[in-house]
């Protein structure tokens, strides 16, 4: 990433690492790096830029959000990627999750299903010099089969159960992280594929926009 070493608000990252991620139980030492180097000011819109590193989600636009930071983390170390994973979100949204991932693994594919925030994703990963992160507009919830199987799948909005595509769409010993449950509150799950079928377990309530598709909600 172009900004890295040179970036004025590093020291505001640091803070960010510690006080909200690595003093709330998140150990993984390339999520804390990876949270570390990604200017995550570069993904918020540019009148949100002073709250980019507070402790809450912000608004990037068309009833969009950015996760907050800590979530973020959980869910990336929850996937427990790899250096040579390749991953696929549902949801890009600002991009930033997917920066975060990509500066841990090698190849992410992200699936957003309106036109211009896909685009925004795609100048934001631009803007930062993340180079491995492919957008991808369509309906994330039928996941991306040409491109199957995944070590990871990782889905950023809201859903009532796990589209089963994205379950098929994953490697043996593939992790999927997702929220799961009602468009108010939500579990995190996180779901291991194995040879003798599916290890589920739920790390606690979270709040994320619907995911809205064939196996999603039908409605905004
Ligand atoms: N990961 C993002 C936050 C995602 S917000 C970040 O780091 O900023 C949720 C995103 O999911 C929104 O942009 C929304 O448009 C998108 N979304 C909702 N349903 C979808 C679907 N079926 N396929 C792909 N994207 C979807």
């Amino acid at each position: 990433m172009i900004f890295i070493g040179t970036d004025p608000r590093t020291e505001e990252r640091r803070h960010m690492v510690a006080t909200q991620i690595a003093a709330r139980g998140v150990r993984d030492t390339a999520v804390l790096a990876a949270m570390e180097a990604v200017p995550r000011h570069l993904f918020v819109p540019p009148a949100l830029r002073t709250a980019a590193y507070e402790d809450h989600p912000l608004p990037i636009g068309l009833g969009q959000t950015i996760s907050q930071p800590y979530i973020v983390a959980v869910m990336t170390e929850l996937l427990g990627s790899r250096p040579g994973d390749r991953v696929l979100e549902i949801g890009a949204g600002s991009g930033y999750q997917a920066a975060v991932l990509a500066s841990i693994v090698s190849l992410v594919i992200s699936i957003e299903r309106i036109p211009d925030v896909a685009g925004l994703a795609r100048s934001n990963l631009a803007t930062v010099g993340v180079s491995n992160v492919r957008v991808v507009l369509g309906d994330g919830t039928l996941g991306l089969p040409e491109d199957a199987p995944f070590d990871g799948v990782i889905v950023t909005a809201a859903t009532p159960e796990i589209p089963p595509p994205l379950i098929e769409q994953l490697a043996n010993g593939g992790v999927l992280v997702a929220p799961v449950g009602g468009r108010g509150v939500q579990e995190l799950v996180r779901i291991k594929k194995t040879r003798d079928g599916i290890d589920r377990t739920g790390h606690g309530g979270v709040c994320f926009v619907p995911l809205i598709g064939e196996f999603g909600w039908s409605v905004e």
